[in-house]
């Protein structure tokens, strides 16, 4: 006969639902092995906005890509007043990526944070491939 009421709640390391009887004080998630106790489960899982996340990977790239133009003026002369003006096109980037970081659940953070990087990443790549192909070469390849 069940006597035991079970409760349901999330994993603040990993996010999974589980299902724990609510007399045990300590227990174990079954997925990321994290130790817990009742108090620890989430009554909600965490979410973070996928597509401002979406918005974040698709634009970060552009950081550099498309300020070459600001960053000579990087220079000894101009440097704070473009810097200034980098730093305030660029803040909400980084504001929504980083509001997307302590949205996700802990154990999300790292993939998250990859995948930022490598569409950064891949980005600047295309951009410099790009530009060391001989243009002939570069038509020969469509
Ligand atoms: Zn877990």
């Amino acid at each position: 006969m069940e006597n035991v009421e079970n409760r349901i709640g999330f994993c603040p390391n990993c996010n999974h639902e589980l299902t724990v009887p609510a007399n045990l004080t300590n227990f174990s998630c079954m997925y990321c092995g994290v130790g817990l106790t009742q108090n620890d489960l989430m009554s909600e899982a965490s979410v973070f906005d996928a597509a401002a996340l979406e918005d974040v990977n698709t634009g970060i790239a552009g950081c550099i890509l498309d300020n070459k133009d600001l960053m000579k003026s990087f220079n000894r002369q101009e440097y704070t007043p473009s810097f200034e003006e980098y730093c305030e096109k660029y803040k909400p980037l980084f504001i929504s990526l980083n509001e997307c970081y302590t949205a996700a659940a802990p154990n999300e953070r790292e993939d998250l944070k990859n995948n930022a990087v490598k569409a950064f990443m891949d980005g600047i790549a295309a951009d410099v491939s790009a530009a060391l192909k001989p243009n002939d070469a570069r038509e020969q390849i469509r």
